[in-house]
């Protein structure tokens, strides 16, 4: 039976719905250990929306005791890999059963289209898990070459607790980032959600629970990142933060790290990033990418494609098919219309900050083309329309700060050898994308740009094969393929004599 995911339908399923608020330990939903809880805003219309548990310090220490307690008996690190696997591939099943409760809490909590949750966002959460359930029964340790009386074997084991901390972007899909690896790879899991998207990594844990990942395997602290965040990355019993947010706290999180038991940490940052446009280029396709790439989730992406550096015979012309690919695709309207692409942006604070930057570009300089206003203000939420500036060079704040809104900046240059400079004059180094019909040029301009994935004519084309993270301020470690599995596991040498 297919579902007629209409407006109504949406209402229907916000009002009937109670979200659990809860942490997950050790098994069981569990409220903080001193009962302290905090109401998250709803970003689609400014009401108050789910009761979440303020976890602190004592609950991250339980979770974390769960964890190792689970690691040390090797309840799931021993399991038999067919078992693992099939395990997973249950969760992965749970969570496309549960898709629509799944998608409806992403948008309550998040603000993006209900529709884009569910057909992207619950969709590769439940591929991510599946990708990974299918390598548990694939990994092979390796035999060193020794003399004829030794055997040394080198074995890939896994590290121990993983903390994970992630932002309130993309919720399920990071979480699942490095639930899959960390798990299939053998460890144990303490998730710290960001504080305004909780509902979907509870929701995420007590579906993994059902699929048969044994207790405390996996385990989710909900709170402020200041307190269990913090608590989380300082803890001497865990082995690893894998992190996903800011570039600043990012560098907060090297720190407690380097001042407590010396954990392991892979940062996924922040970025800046830049599509170069040549006037040799397809410029309706150039323009269709830019327009995706950068307004799509409000913005609200790490390697949204945010400056677009174009050759100066080209600006206007790129610059009005921006505009009417994005009066044509990029609906914005409430998150539960079917019709709508994006929607709000996560918070009050983050939509003045957002605006704060576009006031500050302008009046530094940059020209308003089109849009980057807030907009339906009357219901409540926190809607900004799509808005493209051009920047009088690339050291206007437009062009050099991460705004997370649904903003392009324009950067006009003349030469090849410029552009490079300036697609690379940046602190950041995630992604990048080139446009031109000219084969040699697209190699060697791919190459230069220094960034963890570089597109050529097309934008965020990828698939759980390719790796994903970022140079420079951009962070280090990467997420997705079979090499995430690497980031989760050391080698450890067992030598053997034989008489
Ligand atoms: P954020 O403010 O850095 O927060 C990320 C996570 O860190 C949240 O769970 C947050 O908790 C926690 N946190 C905050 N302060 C902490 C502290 N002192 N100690 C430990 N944890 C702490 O980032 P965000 O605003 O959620 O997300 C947006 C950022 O993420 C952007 O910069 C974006 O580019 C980046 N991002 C990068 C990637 C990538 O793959 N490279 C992907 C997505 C997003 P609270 O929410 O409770 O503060």
């Amino acid at each position: 039976m297919t579902t007629d995911y209409t407006r109504a339908y949406w209402e229907k399923a916000l009002a009937e719905t109670t979200p659990r608020g809860g942490m997950f330990i050790d098994g069981q939903l569990t409220r903080s250990d001193t009962g302290l809880t905090f109401i998250r805003i709803r970003p689609m219309d400014g009401k108050p929306g789910a009761e979440i548990a303020r976890g602190g310090i004592k609950d991250i220490d339980r979770a974390v005791a769960s964890a190792r307690k689970a690691f040390a008996s090797g309840v799931w690190r021993k399991k038999d890999p067919q078992e693992k696997k099939k395990i997973m591939l249950r969760w992965a099943d749970l969570i496309r059963k549960n898709g629509a409760e799944l998608a409806l809490l992403e948008t309550i909590d998040v603000g993006k289209p209900v529709m884009a949750s569910l057909n992207v966002d619950v969709a590769l959460a439940a591929n991510c898990i599946q990708y990974y359930a299918e390598m548990c029964d694939k990994l092979y340790d390796e035999i060193a070459p020794t003399g004829p009386n030794d055997r040394a074997l080198v074995r890939k084991v896994p590290i121990g607790v993983i903390g994970a901390i992630t932002p309130w972007n993309y919720p399920m899909i990071i979480e699942t980032w490095k639930l899959g690896p960390a798990l299939a790879a053998g460890n144990s899991v303490v998730l710290k959600p960001a504080e305004q998207s909780s509902l979907t990594a509870i929701r995420l844990a007590e579906l993994a629970s059902e699929a048969g990942l044994p207790d405390g395997v996996f385990n989710v602290v909900t709170g402020y990142g200041e307190e269990v965040g913090k608590a989380l990355a300082c803890h001497m019993d865990v082995d690893m933060i894998a992190f996903t947010g800011s570039t600043e706290v990012g560098k907060l999180i090297m720190g407690y790290a380097a001042s407590t038991n010396l954990k392991r940490v892979a940062l996924e940052l922040g970025g800046k990033s830049p599509l170069v446009v040549f006037a040799d280029a397809d410029l309706d396709a150039a323009a269709s990418a830019a327009a995706w790439g950068c307004f799509y989730n409000s913005g609200e992406t790490c390697h949204a494609s945010t400056r677009l550096l174009a050759e100066r015979s080209v600006v206007d012309a790129l610059v009005e098919k921006i505009r009417e690919v994005t009066d044509r695709e990029i609906t914005l309207a409430h998150p539960f219309e079917p019709g709508a692409q994006i929607g709000a942006l996560i918070e009050d604070a983050h939509l003045g900050k957002v605006l704060g930057m576009i006031e500050a570009g302008v009046r530094s300089g940059a020209k308003r083309a089109f849009g980057g206003e807030r907009v339906m203000s009357e219901t409540g939420g926190y809607y900004v329309s799509p808005g493209v500036f051009i920047a009088p060079s690339n050291n206007s704040s437009l062009a050099q700060q991460e705004i997370f809104g649904p903003i392009l900046t324009v950067v006009p240059f003349d030469t090849e050898e410029e552009a490079v400079r300036i697609a690379n004059d940046t602190a950041y180094g995630l992604a990048g994308a080139v446009f031109t019909t000219d084969m040699n040029r697209a190699h060697r301009v791919s190459e230069d740009i220094h960034a963890g994935t570089v597109w050529v004519n097309c934008y965020d084309l990828s698939n759980f094969a390719t790796p994903f993270g970022g140079f420079k301020q951009s962070g280090f470690g990467r997420d997705r393929s079979v090499h995430a599995i690497d980031k989760y596991c050391d080698y450890k040498t067992i030598w053997q004599r034989f008489s």
